[in-house]
């Protein structure tokens, strides 16, 4: 998969090269590169925004400039995402659908954000998607752009190294969050990990997971225990639910 991210703070995407994502790229898993939007603004002082035609506060970046760069950068087969709080949220099924993509560009607004042409253009060559990572107002997309390559890297093939890392966790098939998780050593702080995951029975170990992942749901995301897949309930679930 290939990604570019073009912002004009292209040294806050620095962490790109760190960690699961930095490896990934190293290992050429995904190849992702970032440009400074400034790099095709025309005039001496690289200006890409300007006042809000019909008035008001801020200003908002100039589409010509990013007509220029994006035209460089997209294909018949891009799928270009615009950060934007105005944006359909963000989930797992988003990253899931985008690990599939050729080609992602990402469009990192600032000020009060990108002239809406510059969507309505590329909507009638290419997939776009005006996407909100969560209802608040960031200063700028690029926070939002390591949230999505982050989580849209880790589902490429070969990126994480054992893939049923990827089956039990939080928004996954199952529709639940996770269970809580524990490691040695057995007593810490008063603690103790609870006595059915060091017993060996495998079968009681999955059930119990799956309850503390019920009773853990229900609690904190009732939303997600009302959109639960009938056919994923067992038996053993109805108690809890
Ligand atoms: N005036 C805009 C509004 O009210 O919808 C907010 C602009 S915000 C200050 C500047 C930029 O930050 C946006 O263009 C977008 O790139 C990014 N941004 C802010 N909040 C975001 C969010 N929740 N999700 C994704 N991007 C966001």
């Amino acid at each position: 998969m290939r990604i570019d991210v073009v912002s004009i703070f292209p040294d806050y995407l620095a962490p790109l090269g760190l960690s699961l994502v930095g490896k990934a790229r190293a290992a050429g898993l995904v190849d992702l590169r970032v440009h400074d939007l400034r790099a095709w603004a025309v005039d001496r002082h690289h200006t890409v925004d300007d006042t809000p035609t019909g008035g008001g506060a801020g200003m908002v970046m100039r589409p010509d400039v990013w007509g220029t760069a994006l035209d460089e950068l997209v294909t018949d087969t891009t799928h270009l995402l615009i950060p934007t709080p105005s944006g359909a949220t963000f989930t797992q099924r988003t990253a899931e659908a985008l690990a599939a993509a050729p080609h992602l560009v990402i469009a990192c607004g600032r000020y009060e954000g990108i002239d809406a042409r510059v969507a309505a253009h590329y909507r009638t060559r290419i997939q776009v998607t005006e996407v909100s990572i969560g209802d608040y107002v960031l200063g700028g997309g690029e926070a939002a752009a390591l949230v999505m390559v982050e989580a849209v890297t880790r589902l490429l093939p070969g990126v994480i190294g054992n893939p049923e890392s990827l089956v039990e966790e939080s928004h996954g098939a199952d529709g639940l969050l996770e269970y809580p998780v524990f490691t040695r050593p057995v007593t810490w702080a008063g603690l103790d990990v609870p006595a059915v995951l060091t017993s060996g029975h495998h079968g009681k170990i999955t059930r119990w997971r799956r309850d503390e992942a019920l009773t853990r749901t229900s609690a904190r995301r009732p939303d997600l225990i009302e959109a639960l897949d009938a056919a994923t309930v067992d038996r053993g679930d109805l108690a809890l639910l």
